[in-house]
């Protein structure tokens, strides 16, 4: 058996994440391999930790990217945060929250769930109650971006909830930074964790975390070891920062997919944080107008809906395994399946980071409606005017 490199085909990706990569990025990541505490890479490492307190709007000096993809940012804030005995409020409204919970048990906390619906934000009232009903939790945990459904929530709120009861909260912002509005530090933000390859269109692998003041002193009082070596702050932060003069080697950086995370961050700085937050914005309204034009729904009601993950439901009768199939081998062109209570039953639109274009929308949505009138489910060319009419408004608006 003679093998051969491997040359996976030319897809574009409009699902849940990894998102389209800037040719940039990969161009950056080929770049020659240094040593993980040689200087010239140290001096990347600052210039990292900077341009991920600008994402995050955070000056959080404990502000880097952790060396696995976005589960292991979750796991690092809960290794971390929660010891034996401590009560949590977990907020469920989607996969990723219950795995919040699962992330507090195994580190011998106690979940205290606020469940709500699958597609809707996470309740605020129910939290406060949730809150008011446990004096004794000092943790709240919940998804800002849910990307099982397509859901935002408040994340404003919620922080200041947390505050006012006095608890460190845990944010998850895998799917929204960069993509939409966050602000760290003046939302009180306590400990948060987000991924690379979603709306930061870089390769999959790091897990950019920021941990504030309060989180930090909760840490310092552990009473137990953090149960996890390589999710130890203590030991992660000997690497990242510096301390009298030096640096300890704990794990070896995966230094390519550094430079990769610098290159896409750097791309986001040169484009900025708002320009970003607008561009997501208006593509997926005009997404939006095309999913409305052929007759489709939305799960997610659009006070709190995402624009970088559009779930959409499956017409009566359609095959939706079927239409992604088709996408995938005539068009080259991923999206999303639904999960747990929607698998089967939405679609999930990504317009995250660098796939979040005028080229992309126009495609996904030709290619769906020539899938899905071949099936008899929708009227034929009604999407495309209808996007068109957005982006030309949208045109029009700014022009005035
Ligand atoms: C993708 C995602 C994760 C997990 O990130 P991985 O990089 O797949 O480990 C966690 N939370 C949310 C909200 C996500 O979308």
């Amino acid at each position: 058996m003679a093998y051969s490199s491997f040359h996976p085909p030319v897809r574009t990706l409009m699902g849940p994440g990894p998102s389209d990569i800037n040719p940039r990025v990969l161009a950056a990541m080929s770049r020659p391999i240094i040593g993980h505490l040689d200087p010239a890479f140290v001096g990347m490492m600052e210039e990292m930790k900077k341009l991920l307190q600008y994402a995050f709007q955070t000056r959080n000096a404990l502000t880097l990217p952790v060396s696995a993809p976005g589960s292991a940012g979750m796991e690092t804030c809960f290794a971390n945060l929660v010891e034996p005995g401590d009560k949590v409020v977990v907020c469920i409204n989607g996969v990723f929250g219950g795995r919040m919970k699962e992330n507090v048990e195994r580190f011998g906390g106690i979940p205290v769930v606020v469940e709500d619906a699958w597609g809707q934000p996470v309740s605020t009232d129910k939290v406060e109650a949730a809150l008011q009903a446990n004096p004794d939790a000092s943790l709240l945990a919940f998804v800002h971006a849910e990307t099982s459904t397509g859901a935002c929530s408040d994340v404003q709120a919620l922080c200041e909830l947390a505050r006012r009861h006095d608890c460190v909260s845990i944010v998850d912002a895998v799917t929204s930074l960069g993509g939409i509005p966050l602000y760290v530090d003046e939302w009180g933000v306590d400990a948060i964790y987000s991924g690379s390859q979603k709306c930061l269109s870089c390769t999959p692998g790091l897990s950019p975390i920021s941990i504030g003041e309060r989180a930090i002193e909760r840490i310092r009082r552990r009473r137990t070891r953090v149960p996890s070596w390589f999710l130890d702050l203590n030991l992660v932060m000997g690497y990242w920062m510096e301390s009298e003069g030096r640096r300890a080697y704990h794990h070896t950086a995966p230094i390519n997919a550094l430079y990769a995370l610098h290159e896409a961050l750097v791309i986001l700085h040169e484009e900025g944080l708002e320009a970003s937050w607008a561009r997501h914005r208006r593509h997926h309204e005009a997404l939006r107008a095309g999913i409305e034009a052929m007759g489709l729904r939305f799960l997610v009601d659009a006070a709190h809906r995402l624009p970088q993950l559009n779930a959409v439901l499956v017409p009566e009768g359609v095959d939706e395994a079927a239409v992604r199939a088709a996408l995938l081998q005539r068009y080259s062109l991923e999206i999303g399946a639904g999960l747990g209570p929607y698998a089967g039953r939405i679609w999930r639109i990504g317009l995250m980071g660098h796939a979040a274009n005028e080229q992309n929308v126009l495609l996904c949505l030709g290619a769906l409606e020539a899938v899905l009138a071949e099936m008899d489910a929708v009227t034929p060319g009604l999407a495309l005017p209808a996007a068109r009419a957005e982006y030309a408004g949208r045109v029009r608006s700014q022009a005035a």
